[in-house]
Order: C-alpha cells, then structure tokens, then sequence
C-alpha cells in the first residue's frame, strides 16, 4: 500500500517531532525549512571558533526529552551528555546581593529561610503543590489535543482541575505564601518564559516553580542544538526527509481539500500538510482567506508572548563572578513588564539575562575565552534599530560590569545583535514574538489556536503558537500530539 505523504512546514522541534513520530506511524514524510539550517528558534551561530545557541538555553522538564527519544528506542545519553547544573542560575538583585539557586533542595531551603523566617515551611508546601499539578498537566492536560471542552470532562480531570487553581493569578497565590520581596521575584521568574505578566498568569503554572527547582537546570554538552541534530538524526532514521533553503509560498487547497504546497515555486503534491510555522504566517500568508481558522482581528486582539533582543559576545578572556544563567534583577520587575504588556515600549531600566555556556563547556569556545549571551524581554513589534539596539547593549554592559566587577568592554573580539526585525525575517515570526503567545487563562488549552484546520480536513498546525504553548519541552510535545490525531484520523 502507498505510505500517505505528508509535508512538514519548518524544521524546529515541533516540526522534527511531528515528522519523527508520523515517519513512525507509517507516513512518508518530507520537512521543508526556509532557512539554511535547521533548528528554527533554537539555531547555532558559529563565529571564528566561538559557538552560540542562538534561542533556548534553558534545559528545563527532563523527561520530555527522555521519553522523545524512549519512544524511538533510543535515550538522552545516546546522543548527547546531560549535565545538572549546580548552582542552577544567579539572581542580582544588586552588587552585594546575589542569590545563587542550588540544585540541592535542602540547600535551598536553608536560602529561603536566611531570608524569610518561616519561609522554608511555605516552600516545602508550595513545591508539594507545584508537584501535584505537574503531575496531573504531564499525565493528563498537556497530551490533549484541545479541540474540545469534552476532552476535559472526566471525574478525575475536573476534580483535579478544581485543586489546580486555575481562576488564581499566580502573583496572588506566591504572596499568599511569602513576603520577601526577593523570593517572590525568584518564584514569579519561570513566568517570564510564559510570556505573560505573573497578576495575568494562572496559578496553575506554578508547576514551573517545580521543574525548576526540584527538577532542576540542565545542559546538553555541546549546546541546546545538539537536541535539535539528535532530533534531526532520530527522524532521518524513521525516514523522514529535511529539505531545507525551501520557502514555502502557498498551501494549496481546492475543494476543502489541500492538494500540495508551493515551495520557491514549485508545487509538490501532500496528502496532508502540518504547519510548525508561525501560526499567523501560516493562515494569514499561506492560505486563502476563505481557508483560514482565524481572523486578521482574531490576530489583532491576540495577546502575544514577548520578543527579546539579544547580544552574542565573544570575550577574549576568563570570565568572574558569573554562572552559566544569570538573572540581572536589579530594577524594577513590575515596570519592565508593564512596558511590556500594558504600554508596549522599550523598557527604561530593562532587566535582563545573560547565559555564559561557556563556564560549563569548553568545547564553545577557544582555549581561555568565553562565550556570553545577553538578552532583554521587549514588546512585541516596537520599532527596531541598530541606534537602539546598541544603546541597550550599553546599557547591559554598564550594569553587567558594575554588577560582576570586572571589565568586560575592553575584551570583546565581535558583538552580534538579535531581534525583532530578525525573529520576522528568519522566523516570519509575528509581531517579530520569540515565544509565541502568551499563556493567560484566556489563552490556554482550547482557547489557544486549534491544532486542526476547521474547514480543511487534510491541514493541521503545530508548534508554539498552539497547544500545549511555548518552550521547547511544550513544542515537542506539541508535534507528538498532532501526530498522534493525524494518525487517528487517517491511518
Ligand atoms: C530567544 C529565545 C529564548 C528561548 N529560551 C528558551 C529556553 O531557555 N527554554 C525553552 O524551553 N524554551 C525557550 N524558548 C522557546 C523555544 O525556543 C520555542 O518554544 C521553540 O523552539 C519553538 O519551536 P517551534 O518548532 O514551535 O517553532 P520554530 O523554532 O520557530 O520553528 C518553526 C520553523 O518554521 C520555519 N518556517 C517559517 N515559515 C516558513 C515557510 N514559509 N516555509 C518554510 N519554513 C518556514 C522557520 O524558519 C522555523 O525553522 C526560547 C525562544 C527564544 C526565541
């Protein structure tokens, strides 16, 4: 019997997910990447020895990428080495303040309560809370394909949705259980990659306070796109062709039925096509109107995760006072996400991150350098110059060498900026968002796009912009899950 053929948009890890596991269901699947290398988001930037992860850096939730590669016979170890990091990040909140986060949980309870009397109890009830919901979104939320409330009605669901405090913002719930200002702003950070602000963000997700501090804080040797070739490698071997330099143009649909994909020109026939592209590129630039899911105002009024600019510095000598992730907290968390979210604006006193992978790993860089990632959160589609860019790298370089002590300037071999105009062009990323849409209550489960095309049955969506939402464990996730319906419905 002919193999049904399908046609993966983008090569990041929703669309290697997805085309790894359909390869494996019996499809004949081809991905097709516009850019020249694989890896979307999380791409690799190599200058003169120097090497850089061009998106994630934070190797959080284990075991999706364990049970990724268990279900091809295969494990993490097989294809690359996982170290724990330990301190797992720094926070400065100012020159004399730094927290360092152990991975020991003991240690950390100790940290709590140096700052909070009391505070260690509240953590161990806090975390025992975050587990159970884990738990419950890993076994039972986030497999759903969300195309129905239905899914959603089962005893055990619903009792378990009641304890999962949907209907709470997660701001309120953190101070429910502490008061320091400092340990609110570090249990409200694993927010950030949510991409919404903690007062909009249910608090369900303090599950994420959980992967991070009791799963703990990861890296792959070699760098987050070692995932991505062992991702690559994995579906390759379940026969799954990657193109790449292949811009598609239009999917084409005649009779509700899509009948293939123009690809820099050329029509290639698919009995069913996947979109791990930007969601709103997909619809809004891809398809006919009369096809489309969502509305331009749909789009309009959506919330959207935020962009970042980033800088990726390669410095000629041995960095101090500086972890593999840092947090810079030493301004105002609540106006910068208000510049964010409520008046879109370039941040006035930025907080910002900065990764140094080269602390851990020596293979990223020559002999006695360093390696550093610099990164601010800023709106989504404000205006975007090299002027600007370069007065906030100033600004990060002022604080980072007021903060750590050391001259940094001086010792810079080559800078290379990133950001909004970068996430449109490389990515045809909306709004110019690195992480997608924001996950309020209003943007969850089945209110996030549907991973199905509603008038055309043959056409399916995934990635960060639908379900189960940004990151990559969730992005992986998401390619196993539209697998998973494709299969059902034409195996
Ligand atoms: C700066 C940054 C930092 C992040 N940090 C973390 C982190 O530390 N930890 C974490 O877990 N997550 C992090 N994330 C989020 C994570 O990287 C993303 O959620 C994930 O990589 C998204 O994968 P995806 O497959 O959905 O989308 P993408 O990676 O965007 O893949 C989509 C692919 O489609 C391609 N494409 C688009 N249009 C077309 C077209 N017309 N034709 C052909 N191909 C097309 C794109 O080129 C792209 O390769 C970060 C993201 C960014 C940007």
């Amino acid at each position: 019997m002919n193999k049904k053929k399908v046609i993966v948009i983008g090569a990041g890890f929703s669309g290697l997910s997805v085309g790894a596991y359909l390869a494996k269901n019996g499809f004949d699947v081809s991905i097709y990447e516009k850019n020249k290398t694989i890896g979307g988001r999380a791409r690799k930037l190599e200058i003169d020895g120097f090497t850089f992860d061009i998106g994630p850096s934070w190797y959080w939730m284990p075991e999706v990428f364990e049970n990724f590669f268990n279900d091809f016979n295969s494990s993490v170890k097989e294809h690359y080495e996982l170290k724990r990091l330990d301190p797992a990040y720094s926070i400065f909140f100012n020159k004399d303040e730094v927290f360092k986060i152990p991975a020991n949980l003991n240690e950390l309870y100790l940290l709590f309560e140096k700052h909070e009397k009391g505070s260690s109890i509240a953590l161990k009830q806090f975390l025992k809370e975050a587990e159970y919901k884990y738990n419950v979104s890993m076994s039972d939320f986030v497999h759903k394909p969300s195309l129905s409330a239905f899914e959603f009605i089962d005893f055990r669901i619903l009792n378990a949705a009641l304890k999962m405090d949907l209907f709470k913002s997660i701001s309120k719930y953190i101070k429910k259980h502490f008061s320091n200002p400092k340990l609110i702003q570090l249990l409200e950070f694993p927010v950030l990659f949510l991409g919404a602000k903690p007062e909009e963000t249910p608090a369900l997700y303090s599950m994420m306070n959980y992967a991070d501090l009791v799963l703990g804080t990861w890296y792959p040797m070699g760098g987050m796109f070692k995932i991505i070739e062992a991702m690559a490698k994995v579906a390759e071997q379940q026969g799954v062709k990657i193109l790449t330099n292949q811009t598609i143009e239009k999917i084409v649909v005649e009779n509700k039925l899509v009948k293939g994909i123009i690809s820099n020109g050329k029509f290639e026939d698919a009995d069913i096509v996947v979109s791990s592209a930007d969601y709103n590129h997909t619809e809004q630039h891809l398809l006919e109107k009369e096809y489309q899911n969502y509305t331009e105002t749909y789009w309009k009024t959506r919330k959207m995760a935020p962009s970042c600019l980033m800088y990726y510095v390669g410095i000629d000598k041995k960095l101090n006072n500086l972890e593999h992730h840092n947090l810079f907290f030493d301004e105002s968390f609540d106006q910068h996400a208000k510049e964010i979210y409520d008046t879109p604006q370039w941040p006035n006193k930025p907080l910002f991150y900065s990764t140094c992978a080269s602390l851990t790993d020596r293979t990223v860089t020559p002999e006695g350098k360093e390696n550093l990632v610099l990164l601010i959160p800023i709106a989504v589609n404000i205006e975007d110059t090299e002027e600007i860019r370069e007065k906030y790298f100033n600004i990060m370089m002022d604080r980072l060498e007021y903060l750590t002590n050391q001259k940094i300037r001086e010792h810079i071999l080559f800078k290379k900026s990133y950001a909004i105009n970068d996430f449109k062009n490389d990515y045809n990323s909306f709004g110019g968002n690195a992480y997608g849409l924001a996950n309020t209550l209003k943007q969850t489960a089945i209110f996030k796009p549907s991973i199905k095309n509603k008038k055309v049955q043959n056409l399916f969506y995934t990635g960060q912009l639908t379900v189960p939402g940004p990151g990559v464990p969730p992005s992986i996730i998401s390619g196993a899950l539209v697998a998973k319906q494709i299969t059902k419905e034409f195996s």
